[in-house]
């Protein structure tokens, strides 16, 4: 009985941590295996890749990956937690302890390895632009310099590189991409930026409504964020990708989740290890 107080109150304290600044000494009890559950980060709002629906069922490329990952840790579905992890959070949620792994596509990048470490890549993807399908006028980067007003994510790869290479666009940023796509679809917005499949889940869920234009023009690899440090964790990640891949469950997930997008099934990207 004492225990599980103590466990109520630290979950209460983890909550608070979470909310507030992180204090280290804490952060590192809040560990999410107390009640034998894995807790997976993952987004809540993009279509083919990681959506919870309205029965609160999650299904996605990401979320048969997190799934196949816990299996193989040792974590039946009924075991896993769920954790929304938008853009913004991820690297918190992981330094805090809230979950144990985020897959959420999450591109590695130099600047987020200061922070956490990542497993795989598991997907190739690559920045695009969302228009309403009656848009005749944006056709690529160049189109938006002309005063278009643009919308990507608080703490995306996205958001930055248009802030770093076109200062001259207006930059919108909102919490989540299905907040972006809504101020398009009600004309609030010119376009939406992110990575091309995150766009053609929006697009393949609304027909008719939105198209994607322009060249891919950046490379994202999405990998699986775990602590800084935890090594034997992300080893153990890239053993259940490089497995998911051999036994035809990575390519069956990609026909599953991008079919209606009609992308082409490409081969799994290398694991680094
Ligand atoms: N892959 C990019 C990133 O990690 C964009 C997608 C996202 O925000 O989840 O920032």
């Amino acid at each position: 009985m004492r225990v599980r107080r103590l466990l109520h109150r630290l979950a209460r304290l983890c909550a608070v941590t979470a909310a507030g600044s992180a204090v280290a000494a804490l952060a590192a009890a809040c560990t999410p295996h107390d009640s034998g559950k894995i807790t997976i980060g993952v987004k809540f709002d993009q279509p083919g890749l990681s959506v919870k629906r309205p029965d609160g069922t999650l299904g996605g490329f990401d979320v048969d990956v997190a799934r196949y990952v816990a299996g193989r840790l040792g974590y039946p579905a009924e075991r896993i937690a769920w954790l929304e992890a938008p853009s913004g959070q991820r690297e918190m949620l992981l330094r805090n302890g809230q979950v144990d792994y985020v897959v959420a596509t999450y591109s590695i990048t130099d600047s987020r390895l200061e922070k956490v470490d990542f497993a795989g890549p598991y997907l190739l993807a690559g920045q695009s632009l969302l228009v309403r399908a009656d848009n005749t006028d944006i056709t690529g980067t160049a189109s938006l310099q002309r005063h278009k007003k643009l919308c990507s994510v608080s703490g995306s790869t996205p958001a930055q590189r248009i802030k770093d290479r076109y200062p001259g666009v207006q930059l919108q940023r909102y919490d989540t991409y299905s907040a972006c796509v809504e101020a398009l679809r009600n004309g609030a917005i010119d376009a939406v930026t992110t990575d091309d499949v995150i766009l053609a889940g929006y697009a393949a869920q609304s027909p008719g409504a939105f198209k994607l234009v322009g060249e891919r023009f950046s490379q994202e690899e999405y990998g699986i964020g775990v602590r800084k440090g935890n090594d034997g964790l992300r080893h153990r990640i890239n053993d259940a990708i490089e497995q998911m891949e051999r036994d035809g469950s990575w390519r069956a997930a990609f026909v599953d989740n991008f079919g209606a997008a009609g992308f082409a099934v490409p081969d799994p990207p290398p694991v680094a290890r």
